[in-house]
């Protein structure tokens, strides 16, 4: 019989693409979503399939699935800076409470559970590159602090099921990631940009520009988040690509990759926005024999043809 797996978040555009995933691997799906940030249309390819089902329900309440489950993957939580900004309580609740539940429901199905970390509880880093060993440089109270405390806080439950109860646990910590089914209106800067060059308006940088980050494509990051799942690896892994960037350079690749004639426009740096951030993937490298395949040139192109054909 095929193994039964639930995702949440299956309507947000990692969550989606992981169904996808093990919808073609042929395993029985069972998408949950509440859609706060999450979008239908990312899935509705997958509802005439016979091995996919989908769950209208905030994870934050209690979560009952019938039947068996042998593995869940935690994926549901607003994850862009002006969503959870907006939906604070939501982020806090769904990392924490959310966790929980989902934390519960693994014990009782005897299912394996990996949960979707982030860089982000790395904070604004004074170790460079990070490795999963540092433990972060986090502002609780500041305006990031809603999610990166909540995701610290899953950690912390996730490890304690693993220790005090012998769950089979997994976490990923995800750095940047991008890809087609992002929301062109999420606030990122990657889908900012896009929008800015298609519709005619200057892009915006925040603060000078000089701040990194390092760009995952999407496919690449699946394919890491399945070798975990599948591996032995207990305490945190990192994914990301670790090709890092000024956010400046960046704007300079979406103008030549767009041809817009459109300026760029400095704006002021929000609030604890990291300085800079590279993924150390030693560990995933050696675990996992995973590395990213996708260079950015390539990603951005296929990214820049999937907003062209939903703008
Ligand atoms: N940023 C920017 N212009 C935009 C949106 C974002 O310069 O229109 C900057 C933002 O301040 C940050 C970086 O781009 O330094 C990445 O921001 P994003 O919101 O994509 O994610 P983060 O990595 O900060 O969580």
């Amino acid at each position: 019989m095929s193994k039964r797996i639930l995702i949440t978040g299956a309507a947000g555009f990692i969550g989606s693409h992981l169904c996808d995933r093990f919808v073609s691997e042929e395993f029985q799906v069972v998408g949950m979503d509440n859609l706060i940030t999450g979008d239908l249309r990312n899935i509705e390819h997958l509802f005439p399939k016979k091995n996919f089902s989908f769950y209208h329900h905030d994870v934050s309440k209690f979560v009952h699935v019938p039947d068996q489950l042998d593995y869940i993957l935690h994926f549901a939580s607003p994850a862009s800076p002006i969503d959870y900004l907006k939906m604070p309580i939501q982020t806090l609740k769904v990392g924490s409470l959310g966790t929980h539940n989902l934390l519960g429901l693994a014990r009782v199905k005897k299912a394996r559970i990996l949960v979707a970390s982030t860089s982000e509880v790395y904070g604004d880093p004074l170790v460079h590159p990070q490795n999963e060993e540092y433990w972060g440089h986090v502002n609780p109270v500041g305006p990031r602090g809603v999610y990166d405390e909540a995701k610290r806080f899953q950690e912390a439950i996730t490890m304690a099921y693993h220790t005090y109860h012998g769950l089979e646990t997994r976490i990923v910590r995800i750095f940047n990631t991008y890809g087609p089914r992002m929301r062109l209106n999420d606030g990122r800067v990657l889908p900012n940009f896009f929008y800015q060059a298609l519709s005619g308006k200057d892009l915006t940088i925040y603060g000078d520009g000089s701040q990194t980050r390092s760009f995952c494509f999407v496919s690449d990051l699946v394919e890491g988040i399945y070798r975990l799942l599948f591996s032995n690896e207990i305490n945190p892994v990192n994914l990301g690509n670790p090709d890092e960037i000024t956010i400046r350079q960046f704007a300079d690749e979406i103008i030549k990759l767009t041809g817009t004639s459109q300026k760029i426009i400095f704006e002021p740096l929000p609030k604890d926005d990291p300085k800079q951030r590279q993924p150390d993937i030693t560990k995933a490298k050696k675990l996992l024999n995973w590395e990213p395949k996708i260079q950015r040139a390539e990603g951005l192109k296929i990214t820049y043809d999937y907003f062209k054909k939903i703008m």
